[in-house]
């Protein structure tokens, strides 16, 4: 399937991005996840988009874009993207680009949650530093403080999770990426999913709203 995940920061994107991607059996793309690990290998894509990413900006377009589809091209038939498209221009290229390569987006499925809400989550979140999933100290501590249940690594607070940054990241979803809703609800793609609740339960939610997607598996 190829479906693309929206939400604002700490609406659980990544958490479901990565149960959603081993439910369908999809490849999981993930932005955010591309600069980090640029930016901890010191390449120079990571020295471009790290102090964009240090202060709660949008990395430019043209670079996210160039990233993005070299990554899509190697794997052609199926993903979800967590973290893609953040502005109009984006999701303009994105159609653009699929059109292409007669393979269209099937969905958009939006996580919807009050800002307070997301506040909250951000500050409790913690990231493994070898696989990036990620955790929250007060709704799903990892089994062991400190240690990812799946890989051992060494969890972490993302630099971009401090509350100042937080709030400017909020800024800018409103700003940019929330008019993507109306730009995939026009195009009928857009399923939207409440955010607010357990995991499971959200997994539950989001699985349901992609049932009339075809070639789910
Ligand atoms: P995320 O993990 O998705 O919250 O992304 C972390 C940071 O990476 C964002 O705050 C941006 O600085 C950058 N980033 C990730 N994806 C994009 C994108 N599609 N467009 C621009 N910047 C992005």
């Amino acid at each position: 399937m190829r479906i693309v995940l929206l939400g604002p920061p700490g609406a659980g994107k990544g958490t479901q991005a990565h149960r959603l991607a081993d439910y369908f059996d999809s490849r999981l793309i993930s932005t955010g996840d591309m600069f980090r690990r640029n930016v901890r290998q010191e390449t120079s894509l990571g020295l471009k988009a790290k102090s964009y990413m240090d202060s709660g900006e949008l990395v430019p377009d043209d670079v996210v874009i160039d990233m993005l589809f070299s990554e899509l091209d190697k794997s052609p038939n199926g993903w979800l993207l967590d973290g893609f498209p953040r502005t109009l221009a984006q999701a303009e290229a994105l159609e653009r680009g699929l059109e292409e390569r007669g393979r269209p987006l099937q969905a958009a499925l939006q996580f919807v949650i009050p800002d307070e809400a997301t506040i909250a989550r951000l500050a409790g979140r913690r990231v493994c530093r070898r696989c990036q999933r990620t955790y929250n100290v007060e709704v799903k501590p990892p089994r062991i403080e400190g240690v990812c249940d799946a890989c051992g690594g060494e969890l972490e607070r993302r630099s971009d999770d401090e509350p100042e940054t937080v709030r400017h990241r909020l800024e800018v979803y409103w700003r940019d990426t929330a008019p993507l809703v109306e730009f995939y609800r026009d195009r009928g793609l857009l399923r939207e999913v409440d955010a607010v609740g357990e995991v499971e339960e959200v997994t539950r939610r989001a699985i349901g709203a992609l049932d009339d997607v075809p070639d789910r598996t």
